[in-house]
Protein backbone atom coordinates (compact mmCIF):
# COMPACT_ATOMS: atom_id res chain seq x y z
CA UNK A 1 0.00 0.00 0.00
CA UNK A 2 3.14 2.11 0.59
CA UNK A 3 3.86 1.77 -2.62
CA UNK A 4 0.97 3.12 -4.04
CA UNK A 5 1.06 5.60 -1.88
CA UNK A 6 4.19 6.87 -3.55
CA UNK A 7 3.86 6.39 -6.94
CA UNK A 8 0.01 8.03 -6.51
CA UNK A 9 1.55 11.20 -4.88
CA UNK A 10 4.30 11.31 -7.75
CA UNK A 11 1.67 10.74 -10.45
CA UNK A 12 -0.05 13.57 -8.84
CA UNK A 13 2.96 15.63 -8.73
CA UNK A 14 3.74 15.57 -12.30
CA UNK A 15 0.17 15.78 -13.38
CA UNK A 16 0.19 19.36 -10.74
CA UNK A 17 3.38 19.96 -12.34
CA UNK A 18 1.95 19.94 -15.98
CA UNK A 19 -1.02 21.52 -15.15
CA UNK A 20 0.28 24.57 -12.96
CA UNK A 21 3.96 24.50 -14.08
CA UNK A 22 6.87 24.61 -12.16
CA UNK A 23 7.60 28.57 -12.24
CA UNK A 24 6.80 29.43 -8.54
CA UNK A 25 5.14 32.65 -10.00
CA UNK A 26 3.29 30.50 -12.93
CA UNK A 27 2.02 28.59 -10.43
CA UNK A 28 0.37 31.49 -7.90
CA UNK A 29 -1.37 32.95 -11.19
CA UNK A 30 -2.94 29.40 -12.64
CA UNK A 31 -3.90 28.52 -9.00
CA UNK A 32 -5.67 31.75 -8.68
CA UNK A 33 -7.39 31.43 -12.07
CA UNK A 34 -8.25 27.71 -10.52
CA UNK A 35 -9.96 28.89 -7.77
CA UNK A 36 -11.54 31.43 -10.23
CA UNK A 37 -12.74 28.82 -11.82
CA UNK A 38 -14.24 26.44 -9.35
CA UNK A 39 -16.54 29.54 -8.27
CA UNK A 40 -17.31 29.52 -12.02
CA UNK A 41 -18.15 25.73 -11.93
CA UNK A 42 -20.42 25.96 -9.22
CA UNK A 43 -22.33 28.83 -10.39
CA UNK A 44 -22.74 26.56 -13.79
CA UNK A 45 -23.97 23.80 -11.17
CA UNK A 46 -26.72 26.49 -9.71
CA UNK A 47 -27.13 28.18 -13.37
CA UNK A 48 -28.27 24.79 -14.70
CA UNK A 49 -30.48 23.76 -11.42
CA UNK A 50 -32.61 26.69 -11.92
CA UNK A 51 -32.64 26.22 -15.61
CA UNK A 52 -33.80 22.50 -15.19
CA UNK A 53 -36.27 23.49 -12.37
CA UNK A 54 -38.20 25.11 -15.26
CA UNK A 55 -36.97 28.85 -13.19
CA UNK A 56 -34.89 30.28 -16.13
CA UNK A 57 -35.06 29.37 -19.94
CA UNK A 58 -32.93 26.13 -20.74
CA UNK A 59 -31.64 27.35 -23.71
CA UNK A 60 -30.60 30.91 -22.59
CA UNK A 61 -28.61 29.10 -19.50
CA UNK A 62 -27.17 26.66 -22.24
CA UNK A 63 -25.74 29.85 -24.41
CA UNK A 64 -24.52 31.08 -21.00
CA UNK A 65 -22.75 27.90 -19.62
CA UNK A 66 -20.92 27.93 -23.13
CA UNK A 67 -19.84 31.41 -22.86
CA UNK A 68 -18.62 30.90 -18.91
CA UNK A 69 -16.69 27.55 -20.21
CA UNK A 70 -14.73 29.55 -23.24
CA UNK A 71 -13.86 32.03 -20.98
CA UNK A 72 -12.25 29.88 -18.11
CA UNK A 73 -10.32 27.86 -21.13
CA UNK A 74 -9.27 30.98 -22.66
CA UNK A 75 -7.81 32.44 -19.39
CA UNK A 76 -5.90 29.20 -18.71
CA UNK A 77 -4.32 29.08 -22.20
CA UNK A 78 -3.03 32.53 -21.94
CA UNK A 79 -1.49 32.45 -18.75
CA UNK A 80 -0.38 28.62 -19.37
CA UNK A 81 1.10 29.08 -22.48
CA UNK A 82 3.17 32.45 -20.81
CA UNK A 83 1.27 34.80 -23.77
CA UNK A 84 0.07 36.76 -20.86
CA UNK A 85 3.86 37.51 -19.57
CA UNK A 86 3.44 40.31 -22.44
CA UNK A 87 1.35 42.15 -20.03
CA UNK A 88 2.52 44.50 -16.83
CA UNK A 89 -0.23 41.67 -14.64
CA UNK A 90 0.46 38.49 -16.30
CA UNK A 91 -2.34 37.36 -14.10
CA UNK A 92 -4.54 39.51 -16.44
CA UNK A 93 -6.46 39.69 -13.31
CA UNK A 94 -8.54 42.79 -14.59
CA UNK A 95 -9.72 40.88 -17.61
CA UNK A 96 -10.81 38.13 -15.82
CA UNK A 97 -12.85 40.25 -12.94
CA UNK A 98 -14.27 42.16 -16.18
CA UNK A 99 -15.02 38.69 -18.01
CA UNK A 100 -16.18 37.23 -14.68
CA UNK A 101 -18.43 39.92 -13.90
CA UNK A 102 -20.08 40.21 -17.32
CA UNK A 103 -21.13 36.68 -16.57
CA UNK A 104 -22.50 37.43 -13.65
CA UNK A 105 -24.60 40.20 -14.98
CA UNK A 106 -25.33 37.90 -17.71
CA UNK A 107 -26.78 35.42 -15.23
CA UNK A 108 -28.61 38.04 -13.28
CA UNK A 109 -30.95 38.76 -16.34
CA UNK A 110 -31.59 34.87 -17.19
CA UNK A 111 -32.22 33.35 -13.36
CA UNK A 112 -35.28 34.94 -13.31
CA UNK A 113 -36.85 34.84 -9.96
CA UNK A 114 -33.28 33.15 -9.04
CA UNK A 115 -31.37 36.29 -9.79
CA UNK A 116 -31.00 36.90 -5.85
CA UNK A 117 -28.02 34.31 -6.06
CA UNK A 118 -25.95 36.09 -8.35
CA UNK A 119 -25.38 38.70 -5.61
CA UNK A 120 -23.27 36.84 -3.44
CA UNK A 121 -21.01 36.28 -6.32
CA UNK A 122 -20.42 39.75 -7.16
CA UNK A 123 -19.26 40.03 -4.10
CA UNK A 124 -16.83 36.98 -3.96
CA UNK A 125 -15.50 37.92 -7.46
CA UNK A 126 -14.78 41.60 -6.05
CA UNK A 127 -12.86 40.00 -3.45
CA UNK A 128 -10.27 39.02 -5.40
CA UNK A 129 -10.28 42.86 -6.89
CA UNK A 130 -9.41 44.09 -3.51
CA UNK A 131 -5.90 41.89 -3.33
CA UNK A 132 -5.33 41.94 -7.05
CA UNK A 133 -6.16 45.25 -8.21
CA UNK A 134 -5.08 49.10 -7.97
CA UNK A 135 -7.27 51.38 -6.61
CA UNK A 136 -7.81 53.03 -9.89
CA UNK A 137 -8.78 49.81 -11.05
CA UNK A 138 -11.10 48.93 -9.05
CA UNK A 139 -12.36 52.14 -9.44
CA UNK A 140 -12.90 51.25 -13.52
CA UNK A 141 -14.66 47.96 -12.12
CA UNK A 142 -17.16 49.65 -9.88
CA UNK A 143 -18.11 52.17 -13.11
CA UNK A 144 -17.67 49.01 -15.76
CA UNK A 145 -20.49 46.99 -12.74
CA UNK A 146 -22.94 49.78 -11.86
CA UNK A 147 -22.92 50.53 -15.87
CA UNK A 148 -23.65 46.70 -16.40
CA UNK A 149 -26.07 46.27 -13.71
CA UNK A 150 -27.78 49.79 -14.64
CA UNK A 151 -28.25 48.02 -18.18
CA UNK A 152 -29.10 44.21 -17.17
CA UNK A 153 -31.85 46.23 -14.77
CA UNK A 154 -33.53 47.96 -18.08
CA UNK A 155 -33.14 44.30 -19.53
CA UNK A 156 -34.96 42.68 -17.26
CA UNK A 157 -37.65 45.08 -16.40
CA UNK A 158 -38.46 44.74 -20.60
CA UNK A 159 -38.92 41.17 -20.01
CA UNK A 160 -41.50 41.92 -17.95
CA UNK A 161 -41.07 38.66 -15.98
CA UNK A 162 -44.40 38.12 -13.94
CA UNK A 163 -43.49 38.06 -9.91
CA UNK A 164 -41.03 40.44 -10.14
CA UNK A 165 -42.41 43.75 -8.26
CA UNK A 166 -40.44 46.91 -8.48
CA UNK A 167 -39.29 46.73 -5.36
CA UNK A 168 -37.46 44.00 -5.39
CA UNK A 169 -35.81 45.23 -8.26
CA UNK A 170 -34.88 48.41 -6.36
CA UNK A 171 -33.85 45.93 -3.78
CA UNK A 172 -31.43 44.45 -5.96
CA UNK A 173 -30.22 47.20 -7.80
CA UNK A 174 -29.09 48.53 -4.22
CA UNK A 175 -27.76 45.86 -3.32
CA UNK A 176 -25.05 45.84 -5.77
CA UNK A 177 -24.51 49.62 -5.50
CA UNK A 178 -23.60 48.57 -1.88
CA UNK A 179 -21.45 45.74 -2.79
CA UNK A 180 -19.56 47.64 -5.41
CA UNK A 181 -19.20 50.45 -2.71
CA UNK A 182 -17.53 48.49 -0.21
CA UNK A 183 -15.43 46.61 -2.17
CA UNK A 184 -13.79 50.17 -3.65
CA UNK A 185 -13.31 50.93 -0.22
CA UNK A 186 -11.86 47.75 0.84
CA UNK A 187 -10.04 47.91 -1.73
CA UNK A 188 -8.75 51.80 -0.65
CA UNK A 189 -7.60 50.70 2.87
CA UNK A 190 -5.68 47.81 1.56
CA UNK A 191 -4.04 49.29 -1.15
CA UNK A 192 -3.08 52.38 1.70
CA UNK A 193 -1.98 49.58 3.76
CA UNK A 194 0.41 47.52 1.42
CA UNK A 195 2.09 51.28 0.77
CA UNK A 196 2.09 51.58 4.14
CA UNK A 197 4.19 48.11 4.85
CA UNK A 198 6.12 48.82 2.08
CA UNK A 199 7.72 52.21 2.83
CA UNK A 200 8.23 50.36 6.04
CA UNK A 201 10.35 48.03 4.76
CA UNK A 202 12.40 50.64 2.59
CA UNK A 203 12.89 52.52 5.83
CA UNK A 204 14.47 49.72 7.94
CA UNK A 205 16.77 48.80 4.70
CA UNK A 206 17.87 52.56 4.99
CA UNK A 207 18.18 51.78 8.71
CA UNK A 208 20.03 48.23 8.74
CA UNK A 209 22.63 50.28 6.27
CA UNK A 210 23.08 52.81 8.65
CA UNK A 211 23.87 50.64 11.77
CA UNK A 212 25.96 48.47 9.27
CA UNK A 213 28.15 51.55 8.11
CA UNK A 214 28.16 52.67 11.93
CA UNK A 215 29.19 49.21 13.14
CA UNK A 216 32.17 48.75 10.91
CA UNK A 217 33.30 52.33 10.10
CA UNK A 218 35.06 54.95 12.41
CA UNK A 219 32.72 58.37 12.49
CA UNK A 220 35.63 60.73 12.45
CA UNK A 221 37.66 59.13 9.10
CA UNK A 222 35.14 57.19 7.32
CA UNK A 223 37.57 54.64 7.23
CA UNK A 224 36.81 50.93 8.31
CA UNK A 225 37.05 50.39 12.26
CA UNK A 226 39.41 47.66 13.87
CA UNK A 227 36.76 44.62 14.04
CA UNK A 228 35.73 45.45 9.99
CA UNK A 229 39.47 45.14 8.94
CA UNK A 230 39.74 42.29 11.33
CA UNK A 231 37.13 40.35 9.20
CA UNK A 232 38.80 42.04 6.24
CA UNK A 233 41.75 40.80 6.81
CA UNK A 234 40.83 36.98 7.47
CA UNK A 235 38.96 37.28 3.66
CA UNK A 236 42.17 38.53 2.40
CA UNK A 237 44.07 35.60 3.71
CA UNK A 238 41.62 32.94 2.67
CA UNK A 239 41.81 34.98 -0.50
CA UNK A 240 45.87 35.15 -0.63
CA UNK A 241 45.88 31.14 0.41
CA UNK A 242 44.21 30.13 -2.71
CA UNK A 243 45.77 32.62 -5.15
CA UNK A 244 49.02 32.49 -3.50
CA UNK A 245 49.35 36.41 -3.65
CA UNK A 246 51.30 38.26 -1.33
CA UNK A 247 49.68 39.80 1.39
CA UNK A 248 51.28 42.88 3.40
CA UNK A 249 50.24 44.83 6.50
CA UNK A 250 51.51 47.77 7.13
CA UNK A 251 50.79 49.69 10.94
CA UNK A 252 51.08 53.65 10.57
CA UNK A 253 51.42 55.70 13.56
CA UNK A 254 51.35 59.53 13.32
CA UNK A 255 54.40 61.37 15.10
CA UNK A 256 53.99 63.50 17.89
CA UNK A 257 50.28 63.67 17.46
CA UNK A 258 49.76 64.73 20.72
CA UNK A 259 51.82 67.57 20.22
CA UNK A 260 49.35 68.87 17.72
CA UNK A 261 46.40 68.06 20.29
CA UNK A 262 48.24 70.34 23.25
CA UNK A 263 48.89 73.01 20.88
CA UNK A 264 46.07 73.30 18.24
CA UNK A 265 43.49 72.14 20.38
CA UNK A 266 41.42 68.61 19.59
CA UNK A 267 39.28 69.91 16.95
CA UNK A 268 42.37 70.90 15.02
CA UNK A 269 43.80 67.32 15.94
CA UNK A 270 40.74 65.63 14.64
CA UNK A 271 41.08 67.46 11.47
CA UNK A 272 44.54 66.22 11.03
CA UNK A 273 43.57 62.76 11.19
CA UNK A 274 41.13 63.31 8.42
CA UNK A 275 43.69 64.67 6.32
CA UNK A 276 45.96 61.92 6.80
CA UNK A 277 42.88 59.67 5.99
CA UNK A 278 42.25 61.30 3.14
CA UNK A 279 45.91 61.56 1.99
CA UNK A 280 46.41 58.09 2.47
CA UNK A 281 43.39 56.80 0.85
CA UNK A 282 44.20 58.57 -2.37
CA UNK A 283 48.31 57.36 -2.52
CA UNK A 284 47.41 53.54 -2.53
CA UNK A 285 45.49 51.40 -4.81
CA UNK A 286 41.32 50.58 -4.42
CA UNK A 287 42.11 47.71 -3.84
CA UNK A 288 44.08 48.38 -0.72
CA UNK A 289 42.37 48.62 2.65
CA UNK A 290 43.25 51.34 5.34
CA UNK A 291 41.37 51.30 8.35
CA UNK A 292 41.63 53.11 11.68
CA UNK A 293 43.42 50.81 14.22
CA UNK A 294 42.85 53.76 16.98
CA UNK A 295 43.77 56.80 17.89
CA UNK A 296 46.39 58.09 15.34
CA UNK A 297 47.64 54.70 14.69
CA UNK A 298 46.44 53.29 11.00
CA UNK A 299 46.62 49.81 9.33
CA UNK A 300 47.40 49.44 5.81
CA UNK A 301 46.61 45.82 4.20
CA UNK A 302 48.29 45.76 0.61
CA UNK A 303 46.89 43.06 -1.37
CA UNK A 304 48.65 41.65 -4.45
CA UNK A 305 51.73 43.87 -3.92
CA UNK A 306 55.42 42.70 -4.16
CA UNK A 307 56.98 43.33 -1.11
CA UNK A 308 59.86 45.58 -2.84
CA UNK A 309 57.00 47.66 -4.20
CA UNK A 310 55.22 48.08 -1.27
CA UNK A 311 58.35 49.17 0.50
CA UNK A 312 58.73 52.00 -2.20
CA UNK A 313 54.91 52.41 -2.07
CA UNK A 314 55.32 53.51 1.79
CA UNK A 315 58.10 55.87 1.19
CA UNK A 316 56.00 57.66 -1.47
CA UNK A 317 53.23 57.80 1.52
CA UNK A 318 55.51 58.98 4.25
CA UNK A 319 56.57 61.82 1.81
CA UNK A 320 53.03 62.81 0.95
CA UNK A 321 52.38 62.83 4.44
CA UNK A 322 55.44 64.86 5.24
CA UNK A 323 54.40 67.54 2.40
CA UNK A 324 50.86 67.37 4.05
CA UNK A 325 48.97 71.04 5.14
CA UNK A 326 46.36 71.10 7.20
CA UNK A 327 44.92 74.52 7.38
CA UNK A 328 44.40 76.15 10.75
CA UNK A 329 41.73 79.01 11.91
CA UNK A 330 42.52 82.73 12.03
CA UNK A 331 45.33 81.93 8.84
CA UNK A 332 47.74 80.99 11.48
CA UNK A 333 50.69 78.38 10.19
CA UNK A 334 49.32 75.09 8.82
CA UNK A 335 49.83 72.01 10.80
CA UNK A 336 51.96 69.64 9.64
CA UNK A 337 53.13 66.02 10.63
CA UNK A 338 55.43 63.23 9.92
CA UNK A 339 54.75 59.62 10.31
CA UNK A 340 56.08 56.46 11.63
CA UNK A 341 55.53 53.29 9.18
CA UNK A 342 56.03 49.65 10.28
CA UNK A 343 55.59 46.95 7.39
CA UNK A 344 55.62 43.37 7.52
CA UNK A 345 54.74 40.51 5.17
CA UNK A 346 52.06 38.03 6.06
CA UNK A 347 52.83 34.37 5.58
CA UNK A 348 49.17 33.01 4.07
CA UNK A 349 49.26 30.20 6.56
CA UNK A 350 50.25 32.11 9.59
CA UNK A 351 47.81 33.69 11.68
CA UNK A 352 47.18 37.08 11.15
CA UNK A 353 47.97 38.20 14.81
CA UNK A 354 51.66 37.09 14.27
CA UNK A 355 52.35 39.54 11.25
CA UNK A 356 50.03 42.32 13.09
CA UNK A 357 52.56 42.02 15.84
CA UNK A 358 56.08 41.95 13.50
CA UNK A 359 54.67 45.15 12.05
CA UNK A 360 53.70 46.62 15.40
CA UNK A 361 57.38 45.91 16.37
CA UNK A 362 58.69 47.38 12.60
CA UNK A 363 56.93 50.42 13.88
CA UNK A 364 58.43 51.01 17.16
CA UNK A 365 61.79 50.69 15.18
CA UNK A 366 60.69 53.16 13.04
CA UNK A 367 59.86 55.53 16.22
CA UNK A 368 63.06 54.62 17.92
CA UNK A 369 65.41 54.97 14.75
CA UNK A 370 63.89 58.44 14.68
CA UNK A 371 60.61 58.80 13.16
CA UNK A 372 59.08 60.04 9.95
CA UNK A 373 60.88 56.60 8.53
CA UNK A 374 59.63 53.20 6.86
CA UNK A 375 60.98 50.03 8.50
CA UNK A 376 60.31 47.03 7.12
CA UNK A 377 59.89 43.73 8.91
CA UNK A 378 63.12 41.73 8.94
CA UNK A 379 61.41 39.44 6.45
CA UNK A 380 61.27 41.65 4.43
CA UNK A 381 64.94 43.04 3.92
P1 LIG B 1 54.56 59.06 18.99
O1 LIG B 1 55.34 59.82 17.99
O2 LIG B 1 55.38 58.26 19.90
O3 LIG B 1 53.51 58.24 18.33
O4 LIG B 1 53.83 60.15 19.87
P2 LIG B 1 52.29 60.49 19.92
O5 LIG B 1 52.12 61.77 20.63
O6 LIG B 1 51.76 60.47 18.53
O7 LIG B 1 51.72 59.26 20.64
P3 LIG B 1 50.80 59.09 21.91
O8 LIG B 1 50.31 57.69 21.86
O9 LIG B 1 51.57 59.50 23.16
O10 LIG B 1 49.60 60.11 21.76
C1 LIG B 1 48.56 59.87 20.90
C2 LIG B 1 47.59 61.01 21.04
O11 LIG B 1 46.51 60.89 20.11
C3 LIG B 1 46.95 61.05 22.39
C4 LIG B 1 45.50 61.20 22.15
O12 LIG B 1 44.91 62.23 22.90
C5 LIG B 1 45.42 61.53 20.70
N1 LIG B 1 44.21 61.04 20.11
C6 LIG B 1 43.76 59.78 20.07
N2 LIG B 1 42.57 59.71 19.41
C7 LIG B 1 42.27 60.98 19.03
C8 LIG B 1 41.19 61.58 18.33
O13 LIG B 1 40.22 60.91 17.93
N3 LIG B 1 41.22 62.91 18.12
C9 LIG B 1 42.25 63.67 18.57
N4 LIG B 1 42.23 64.98 18.31
N5 LIG B 1 43.29 63.14 19.23
C10 LIG B 1 43.31 61.82 19.47
MG1 LIG C 1 51.73 58.67 17.49
MG1 LIG D 1 50.10 55.87 18.95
Amino acid sequence: AGGDHLHLSAYWRRWTDWVLTTDKRQRIRLAMAGLAALLMVCCLVVMNSVAAAGLASTAEVRVWTACSVLGLIAVYAAIRSGWSRRFKDPALTLAQILYAITCCVAAFVIAGPARGVTLPILAIILMFGIFGLTTRQMLGVLVYSLVAFGVASGVVAARDEPDYPPVVAAAYVGMVVVVLLSSTFLTTRVQSTREHLRRQKAELAQALEQIRQLATHDDLTGLLNRRAMLDRMQLEQRRSLRSGSPLLIAQLDIDHFKAVNDTHGHAAGDLVLQSFADTVRRNVRDTDVLARWGGEEFVLLLCDTPAADAVALMERLRQAVQAMQVPVAQGGQPITVTVSIGLARHAPADPLAGTLERADRALYAAKAGGRNRVVPAPCLR
